[in-house]
């Protein structure tokens, strides 16, 4: 445990690894990160067994398609300068009987990122439990790192943060009003400039329930935010200018460009719940905007990111 205990801690610091934050907020050109989500050990088999709620027994095939994953990431060039799992890193949820070996095996299988790609962790609701309290979010924090934070990245704000206070904080209030007061401030933030501070190039926001799947005004349902929610949030967002929203929770890839704002939604590098393919995002971060596109990984392995993909990275 120790030993893998390092890697994990590049999470726990609220700016980015082994990097200074002032060095970070400058624009240095284009760059590129993976996003993906839901690796969420254990679901495959509980999914075909048709136990949701218990199961998640073996995580076998969950192991080796993130260590797939991660040869996949390994090889790009240029190399990605982070890597974001956006939520459910594991099926069991807290205090239950297959938890604690679904997360030593994520942590064992993540070991062989290229240690020049940090990683960075999203909670999700089977991380927190779908009604989080204090000791579940602790629990995950203890594991994992922040629940939610900032970092800065060639000149791009990334916000990280716990979308299961904004689905059901009735366990938890004081975290849920933490989150929403440091939220605010990291948006104003975003959204002036001073001479200490220079605005970002973009800003970016990672969570594990997505905002909406297709479109901001569609109906409430389990794998999208309660619509008073989505809304505020939506708003706030765009008066800060955010670019893009990236989450997962779906298992599979939707979402949609709306006043501005791209609500990505990734399928899953673990279990399918549509006809996507175990896969990752690669994002190519330009001075204009951002470009994403889902990769299955087989493709990712034998040619790597796409050609119109890596031309971007060159101009
Ligand atoms: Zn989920």
């Amino acid at each position: 445990m120790a030993e893998s205990e390092n890697m994990f801690l590049r999470a726990k610091h609220r700016t980015f690894s082994g990097l200074t934050e002032d060095a970070e907020r400058e624009w240095k050109g284009p760059f590129c990160f993976i996003q993906a989500a839901d690796p969420q050990l254990g679901l495959m088999k509980a999914w075909r067994d048709g136990d949701c709620d218990g199961g998640g027994d073996e995580w076998a095939e969950e192991v080796e398609l993130t260590k797939q994953a991660v040869e996949a990431v390994n090889q790009l060039r240029p190399r990605p300068r982070f890597m974001v799992l956006c939520g459910d890193l594991v099926h069991a949820m807290p205090d239950t009987p297959f938890r604690d070996g679904q997360e030593r095996d994520l942590k064992a299988a993540l070991k062989g990122t290229d240690p020049s790609i940090p990683l960075v962790f999203v909670s999700g609701n089977h991380d927190l439990g779908n009604t989080p309290t204090p000791g579940t979010v602790e629990q995950y924090c203890n594991a994992w790192g922040d629940d939610y934070f900032s970092f800065w990245v060639g000149g791009v704000l990334c916000l990280v943060l716990n979308s299961q206070l904004f689905y059901d904080a009735s366990a938890c209030p004081q975290l849920k009003e933490a989150q929403e007061t440091w939220l605010e401030a990291q948006l104003s933030r975003a959204s002036s400039s001073s001479s200490t501070e220079p605005k970002p190039k973009h800003v970016l926001v990672f969570q594990h329930i997505p905002l909406y799947l297709e479109s901001p005004d569609e109906e409430e349902q389990y794998f999208n935010l309660q619509m008073v929610v989505r809304q505020n949030l939506l708003d706030r967002f765009k008066k800060a200018g955010v670019k893009a929203v990236f989450s997962g929770h779906y298992h599979r890839n939707a979402g949609g460009c709306h006043g501005g704002l791209d609500m990505v939604v990734s399928s899953a590098i673990g279990c399918q719940l549509g006809d996507d393919t175990h896969g990752v995002r690669v994002v190519v971060v330009t001075a204009d905007g951002v470009i994403h596109r889902y990769h299955s990984l087989d493709q990712l392995r034998a040619q790597g990111m796409d050609e119109d993909l890596r031309k971007l990275l060159q101009a």
